[in-house]
């Protein structure tokens, strides 16, 4: 439908198009996740190209194509640059790695208030730990592990720790963890498609889904139990989501951990 929108959006990603265009993807409350195509912002001293940088929140003017093709920003003025998250390694690996769930894992063109307030407010409380140096840096992945938690459930395949998705038990402790159903194997019970885990890393899952928020910055999680916990969320994303291999802005910290 042709005509201007005013909406506030979250930029998730960005490439060039043409020398002097790129195309955004962008997720507004209102209008959903979807693509937008901004001339003239390859300049890099232009306001309009840092409001329309990924993990910007910023308030766009869409001019809707007439033709049904991609819409147009015509307008852009950044809100909130996540500067801390920026200039940190790990905040640009939680935070590009909650941008990259939505823009692999999203469908388009839907409303999507939920996803968007959740996903602000997980930025807002990475920039708040990285800012204020409180906890250790480490502890961001935290922000991300409870993202994925938080965004799986938005999508409609959220995962739960507490009850056997095969009899109901609640175990003290499961053998593992069912992909198709998002949820633990007890040990009596037998299900296809799951994956043994480790002691340890079921009760960081089931306290990553369940702490305060507050306290999430808190507790630092051990490097086997968060590579275990890595294997299983993208286990499961490459069930649930075709085309998913794995969470690819995750990879800059193994490269610098490897150095
Ligand atoms: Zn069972």
């Amino acid at each position: 439908m042709p005509g201007a929108d005013f909406t506030r959006a979250l930029v998730i990603s960005t490439r060039s198009w043409s020398e002097s265009s790129r195309i955004v993807t962008i997720l507004s409350p209102d209008l959903g996740k979807f693509r937008a195509v901004c001339r003239g912002v390859q300049k890099p001293q232009g306001g309009m190209a840092a409001a329309l940088e990924p993990i910007t929140l910023s308030e766009i003017v869409l001019r809707q194509s007439s033709r049904g093709g991609m819409a147009h920003v015509s307008a852009a003025d950044a809100v909130e640059y996540f500067a801390c998250t920026k200039k940190s390694l790990i905040g640009l690996a939680v935070a590009g790695g909650l941008l990259e769930l939505c823009e692999t894992a999203m469908p388009e063109n839907e409303p999507a208030d939920a996803v968007f307030d959740h996903l602000l407010s997980l930025l807002n409380e990475l920039e708040t730990l990285l800012r204020q140096r409180e906890h250790s840096e480490r502890n961001a992945i935290n922000l991300l592990w409870r993202g994925i938690l938080v965004l799986s459930g938005d999508f409609g395949y959220g995962m739960q720790f507490e009850t056997c998705v095969a009899c109901g038990a609640v175990p003290h402790r499961a053998k593992g963890f069912c992909l198709a159903e998002g949820g633990p194997v007890c040990d009596a019970c037998s299900v296809p498609n799951s994956l043994n885990w480790g002691p340890g890393t079921e009760e960081i899952l089931r306290w990553l889904a369940s702490a305060e928020d507050s306290a999430l910055p808190a507790r630092t999680i051990p490097r086997t139990q968060n590579r275990e916990i890595r294997t299983l969320f993208e286990r499961y994303f490459r069930f649930h989501v075709p085309g998913f291999d794995h969470l690819r802005s995750l990879d800059m910290l193994v490269a610098k951990r490897d150095q």
